[in-house]
């Protein structure tokens, strides 16, 4: 265990004073000056993102690693199991969508031969987060371009084609959800949607396996649905050629899956829970892995060294929780199933969870909160950020696993850097995200605060 590192200063200023003034010496006050080892912090980000965990999708054989080893971590350094996870595990069950192979969107002849085959991610990417878009699936048709704002609702009658491509002009200011509830309003439903979007970062579609929205795992009989970059949208409507063929593989599982959790036990049935989510978004299967270095093997590790130092510094005087969520990025289902088990009181814990801090960019300390009995633990954190030097503020992202802690009325925040570049992507890497220095940083910063 070489992050068991002791930072010990021994002050031994006051035998010179007592002896200047004569008194015999006791014995030496001996003052030990700990700090949060930014060696761990290293170790356990570069572990998260290891091939072995293959962007640690909740469901998956990465997913469940990375829980073995955060749970062995725990006890390795000193945490204990709470009454209600005796192996450091709370579990629960969740919907996800684990993909059987890479989506696939081509343009193809009459006679089914591939035209131009579009790249996953950069130039499209299925969509399948709320019911009535299907998992799973393929088609091959005929497609219309339907590039008219006020089509919306004669679409049917326009064309005889299953596949319906719209433009940004087409799906104009409407909500996604408002639009696609039109469309299959229509007499005659299509057999695959396609619209064209920039929800793009760094040239690469934002992904996200979120089921947040559904309510059960049957969603047959919904359309296949195709985001398409505004190039791909191009190519499509130039093309002679109006055929796509189109395959989704994202089979939509019920799992068991668990958070991972540990405590320092003060005895004071009162404290702090300290969180970060661990899963992330998993393989492409098209030789990309979302490896989810800031999103959020770096608040996972930020949490395991802040456990770490406060062991190593001894005895606390309050409760502290450390849990590792899990189905954060489907919609925090992992801390939902938290606050519904119901451990802990409301009005004993306050929450403190980090997700993506460490950013290598400069870059705004968000602290956020969206109900107003964070105020107080909000201001404090804030107050003593700009103390340390952070470039602070509060905000009010509700968007991370804080949020179901202050609907059942807890106090909690979430610290994050959104730095915002490779969000979501294959590109969130250590290299390109993080600036490690600054992340041991801020976890020695969290650790103060505690102190
Ligand atoms: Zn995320």
């Amino acid at each position: 265990m070489n992050h068991k590192k002791i930072y010990a200063i021994i002050m031994l200023a006051m035998v010179l004073s007592m002896s200047a003034c004569g008194k015999p010496v006791s014995k030496a006050e001996i003052i030990e000056e700990v700090s949060v080892d930014p060696q761990y912090v290293t170790t356990i980000l570069e572990k998260l993102v290891s091939e072995e965990f293959t962007g640690r999708l909740t469901g998956t054989e990465g997913n469940k690693k990375a829980e073995e080893f955060l749970r062995s971590e725990m006890e390795a350094i000193g945490l204990v199991a709470p009454e209600f996870a005796t192996s450091y595990l709370h579990g629960f069950d969740m919907l996800v969508p684990i993909k059987q192979k890479v989506t696939e969107l081509e343009i193809v002849d009459v006679n089914g031969e591939s035209v131009h085959k579009f790249d996953f991610g950069d130039d499209f990417t299925e969509y399948i987060a709320r019911d009535f878009a299907m998992g799973i699936g393929a088609f091959e048709g005929a497609y219309t371009i339907i590039d008219d704002p006020f089509a919306i609702n004669k679409v049917a009658d326009l064309t005889s084609d299953d596949i319906w491509v719209f433009s940004r002009n087409a799906t104009g200011t409407y909500s996604y959800d408002v639009f696609f509830k039109m469309v299959l309003a229509s007499e005659r439903k299509p057999k695959v949607i396609v619209y064209e979007s920039d929800q793009l970062n760094n040239g690469h579609f934002i992904l996200s396996p979120f089921t947040g929205l559904m309510r059960q795992n049957d969603n047959e009989n919904g359309v296949l649905i195709y985001r398409v970059s505004p190039d791909a949208f191009q190519t499509i409507k130039d093309s002679e050629e109006k055929y796509l063929r189109v395959s989704t593989t994202a089979d939509l599982r019920r799992v068991e899956v668990s958070n991972v959790v540990g405590m320092i036990d003060g005895k004071a049935d009162h404290g702090y829970v300290i969180s970060a989510h661990f899963d992330h978004l998993g393989d492409n299967l098209d030789g990309t892995v979302n490896y989810g270095a800031l999103d959020n093997a770096s608040g996972v590790s930020a949490m395991m060294a802040i456990a770490e130092a406060m062991v190593r510094r001894g005895e606390q005087e309050l409760d502290y929780y450390f849990i590792a969520f899990n189905g954060e990025e489907e919609g925090l289902h992992g801390s939902t199933a938290f606050v519904r088990a119901g451990f802990l009181d409301v009005d004993k814990f306050k929450i403190i969870n980090m997700d993506m801090l460490g950013s290598n960019i400069p870059i705004e300390f968000e602290i956020s909160t969206t109900h107003p009995q964070s105020a107080e633990l909000s201001e404090w954190i804030l107050n003593n950020a700009q103390d340390y030097g952070l470039n602070a503020i509060t905000s009010n992202i509700g968007a991370s696993d804080h949020f179901p802690f202050e609907q059942a009325g807890f106090p909690a925040v979430t610290l994050i850097e959104f730095d915002k570049r490779y969000y979501h992507t294959p590109y969130d890497t250590i290299d390109a995200s993080i600036d490690l220095e600054h992340l041991a940083d801020l976890a020695q910063f969290v650790f103060e605060l505690l102190q």
